[in-house]
């Protein structure tokens, strides 16, 4: 069996494998170029730290449209690939200052330092559904993938979200 530095052998036992639901994607996730380098940035900057945030857009019918990517603290200081805790206070902060603007939080980004793009028991835990979960996978401090992620309609896994890249 090959080992891949990159993934590790965790994200290959039947508890990582049951996080994932295996149909194919059929929602969609309308970002555009600027917010999705964004969003490589920011892991890459926070490498070999995992960092996380927020998507600022709109749900539609045909998908979730991103409008902004924002950094917010991550409040976990081990550095465990598979740990985040997103700060309440910048969530709140961000929340109270898009009232009225038409957009709201629709989803949580973060990043897996040396690890696949993929999410993890730990992610399920504490995914809310109707939110998307784009996950940053970063080796050797290079955003090599970015994969984005919903609770699928049971609620027991996540399902693949397409990733839409606009002008
Ligand atoms: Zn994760």
């Amino acid at each position: 069996m090959t080992i891949s530095k990159f993934a590790p052998e965790r994200f290959r036992s039947p508890a990582y494998l049951n996080v994932i639901d295996d149909a194919a994607a059929s929602e969609k996730l309308f970002i555009n170029s600027t917010c999705l380098q964004n969003l490589k940035h920011e892991g890459k900057m926070g490498f070999p730290l995992e960092i996380c945030g927020l998507l600022i857009g709109v749900l539609e019918n045909d998908g979730w449209h991103v409008s902004g990517v924002r950094p917010v603290a991550n409040l976990n200081s081990d550095r465990a690939a598979d740990r985040f805790q997103l700060d309440p206070a910048g969530y709140q902060r961000i929340d109270r200052e898009l009232r009225d603007s038409g957009d709201e939080i629709i989803g949580v980004y973060h990043s897996h330092p040396d690890c696949p793009a993929k999410p993890s028991p730990t992610d399920l835990n504490s995914a809310w559904e109707g939110f998307i979960y784009p996950i940053i996978s970063v080796c050797d401090g290079v955003a090599v993938d970015v994969r984005c992620w919903t609770v699928n309609a049971s609620g027991e896994a996540f399902m693949p979200v397409d990733i839409v890249e606009t002008a």
